[in-house]
């Protein structure tokens, strides 16, 4: 079992990279943004909840973040390995993902930092807007909080997991299948 999470700005790849790895090594996707818009989506409460969120480039609170990671990891108990992607975006989060794993027996192996500039991320971003449908893909503004956001509440991740010793820094500009290959290196698969 290989457990490891993408951490990265939006718009940096951990989204297409993720799909790469399922599709070679069947590990199980645990996107939070896809599971709230899969929850928006449905109508659901979880989903109406964060709606405000999303709509506006803010995380959505810590507590309701952690319960539905918890429940998707007891839904799912045996399999190849999580790539936990967005997920965990804030200190508080990050602990309690390696509170929950540990309560588990599993290991956090690994964290993968994809690196990209800003100016990339706001074409890329502003790219997929057109076949995303995304509303905080659309909208510069939007764009803007979300890169915000990232520096102040998930870069500096880095720094607790670079304590921990798991973390790799790959740089995720160059053609999608480059920067996998490195991601594969990163990973010793
Ligand atoms: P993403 O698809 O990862 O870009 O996430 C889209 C949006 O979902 C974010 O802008 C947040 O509003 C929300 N979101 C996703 N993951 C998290 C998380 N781990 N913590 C808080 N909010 C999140």
């Amino acid at each position: 079992m290989l457990n490891f999470v993408f951490l990265g700005p939006p718009g940096s790849g951990k989204g297409t990279q993720s799909a790469k790895l399922i599709e070679d090594f069947g590990f199980i996707h645990l996107s939070t943004g896809d599971i709230f818009r899969a929850e928006l989506k449905s109508g659901s409460p979880l989903g109406l909840e964060a709606k405000g969120y999303l709509d506006s480039g803010q995380l959505v609170p810590d507590e309701v973040v952690v319960r539905m990671i918890e429940q998707k990891l007891d839904a799912n108990a045996h399999n190849a390995g999580y790539i936990f992607d967005g997920f965990p975006r804030t200190q508080v989060q990050a602990e309690a993902l390696d509170a929950l794993l540990e309560s588990k027996g599993m290991p956090l192996n690994q964290v993968l930092l994809l690196e990209v500039p800003d100016a990339i991320l706001r074409e890329r971003l502003t790219e997929r807007a057109k076949t995303s449908g995304r509303s905080d893909d659309a909208n510069p503004e939007i764009i803007e909080k979300r890169i915000r956001v990232y520096q102040q509440e998930t870069l500096p991740l880095t720094d607790y997991y670079s304590k921990q010793e798991k973390l790799s820094r790959v740089p995720g500009v160059g053609h999608i299948d480059e920067i996998y290959a490195r991601i594969r290196i990163a990973l010793s698969i």
